[in-house]
């Protein structure tokens, strides 16, 4: 089972999108590299951020830290949504736990080109303890959690595995 060291930004955006997500990703099973749309963002980062030098945290990696101490994820959809500041708020949070004073979170979307910036006070350390706390609460679960409601499934990479039972 994980411990609290190893949780990382991706299971804290499942966390967001969807528990049984989170449940099953903790048990091994990633299914990612057969979406479209996540292999959509892996071109998007190579051809579009190539001057972004991802920085490797063990448990998570993200996608630059510039020298202001600023850490920058960059998003492919156009939506915005909360878990992608909950994953960018969770790097300032591993950040700061290995002593980097980082400033906070950009994130990058690409349509349209935009950057939402989010800097990293009391109350995001605060969230993101509880998140950590959260991820760890629902992995610990011996069954998975309940699906979300088909709508809430498009264009998850777990599709194939949660609704062919
Ligand atoms: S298909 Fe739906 S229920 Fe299954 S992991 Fe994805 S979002 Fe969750």
């Amino acid at each position: 089972m994980i411990t609290a060291d190893d949780v990382g930004g991706v299971h804290v955006k499942y966390l967001y999108h969807c528990p049984r997500q989170l449940w099953l990703y903790a048990r091994g099973f990633r299914p990612e590299h057969l979406n479209d749309a996540v292999q959509l963002g892996t071109a998007v980062h190579e051809l579009s951020y190539s001057r972004f030098s991802p920085v490797d945290l063990g448990a998570a990696t993200l996608d630059h830290l510039d020298n202001q101490l600023w850490v920058h994820e960059i998003k492919h959809s156009a939506k915005r949504r909360e878990a992608d500041h909950a994953q960018a708020r969770h790097y300032c949070h591993q950040l700061v736990r290995i002593g980097v004073d980082v400033q906070g979170a950009v994130l990058h979307y690409r349509n349209p080109r935009k950057t939402e910036r989010f800097p990293y006070t009391d109350d995001e350390h605060q969230k993101a303890t509880e998140d950590i706390d959260r991820v760890l609460d629902i992995v610990a679960h011996a069954e998975s959690p309940p699906r979300l409601g088909r709508t809430s499934c498009r264009g998850c990479s777990y599709l194939d595995y949660c609704w062919s039972q």
